[in-house]
């Protein structure tokens, strides 16, 4: 597993370093997808944070890694380039579900590396009280909220058929949390008032876990920053009927067009997950981009509709270089 990750490593470092990577980069556009910041490295690390959360150090190092490779520009720059071609590749930065952390401890790295960010909201998160479901489960699963709440939730569970496999409790923190990762990932097949329900079994934490409109509009007054929406309630847009997905895609759009001065013509799906009719509703609510998660990288030619990223988890932040071997992965032809 080491030999493989450093090879990986050094095929990354001699793709980006050599002029057969720099020849089929360019003109090309990375489009990075992140979701949240958090305070500390070491919380970051563990596995049922590690997709979806970076360390502020981690986060930094990219950054850094990002100037000395990379033109760090807004995602606007890729989807519609100007007549200015540059010699370097260009990479854009989006975070996804709007969590407050992007304010908190994004924003202060992203700016003093002068690097442009969008951040797409799930917007009936933004100013309220409403929880992701698999942050208060985690946590609370996690004993980030103490032993009662836990016990609590673990009976909830049990009453849905979902009892917690015993490897949760291994005193072995890493299995711990390479456990609770896979008993998480297995929820997902609950249906959304079951998810609700268990949410609603957590704990509140004491600040609320998304951002404030006042929030969104200073980050958007500092020019560094821009919004565009991903899904209203987070509901997975290709398990929704006409009339709901039409409900989800008006009401997104009118948050963001009602709580920003410029927000983005570019559709964010919840989970990546789209089809032909999806597209098509998008298309009719007039957003001309949207962004998937399959991984490639951008060229112009894609659909853009289905706008390819690449994922940053913890552990690709600290070692960049395995990030430009998945580019590398996704650039040969
Ligand atoms: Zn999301």
């Amino acid at each position: 597993m080491a030999i493989k990750q450093l090879l990986k490593r050094t095929s990354g470092w001699l793709y980006l370093n050599s002029s057969v990577g720099r020849q089929q980069l360019h003109g090309a556009g990375v489009i990075l997808m992140l979701h949240r910041v958090l305070a500390d490295d070491n919380a970051a690390n563990l596995p049922h944070r590690n997709e979806l959360c970076v360390g502020p150090k981690a986060f930094e190092h990219l950054l850094g890694w990002l100037k000395k490779h990379f033109d760090c520009v807004p995602l606007m720059d890729i989807l519609q380039p100007g007549s200015l071609r540059s010699e370097r590749p260009k990479v854009a930065l989006t975070f996804d579900d709007g969590w407050r952390d992007n304010a908190v401890n994004a924003y202060p790295l992203l700016q003093k590396y002068q690097v442009p960010a969008s951040i797409f909201l799930s917007t009936d998160f933004i100013g309220s009280r409403q929880r992701f479901w698999w942050e208060s489960i985690g946590e609370t699963l996690w004993n980030s909220h103490g032993e009662k709440a836990r016990a609590h939730l673990i009976e909830c569970l049990q009453q849905l058929g979902r009892p917690l496999p015993v490897l949760c409790d291994d005193p072995d923190a890493q299995r711990r949390s390479l456990a609770l990762l896979h008993f998480l990932q297995a929820l997902k097949t609950l249906s959304p008032q079951d998810l609700n329900h268990l949410t609603d079994a957590c704990p509140q934490e004491s600040l609320p876990q998304a951002l404030d409109w006042h929030q969104v509009r200073s980050l958007e007054a500092s020019g560094l920053i821009r919004f565009g929406p991903h899904g209203a309630s987070h509901a997975i847009l290709t398990g929704l009927d006409d009339q709901t997905l039409d409900e989800e895609l008006s009401r997104s759009r009118q948050a963001l067009l009602n709580g920003c001065n410029r927000p983005l013509p570019v559709y964010c799906y919840p989970n990546g997950d789209n089809d032909e009719r999806v597209r098509q509703h998008v298309a009719d609510h007039d957003f001309p981009f949207a962004l998937g998660t399959g991984t490639g990288i951008y060229r112009g030619a894609n659909d853009p509709l289905a706008l390819p990223r690449f994922g940053v988890s913890q552990r690709t932040a600290r070692n960049p270089d395995l990030l430009s071997w998945r580019i590398y992965r996704g650039a040969r032809p």
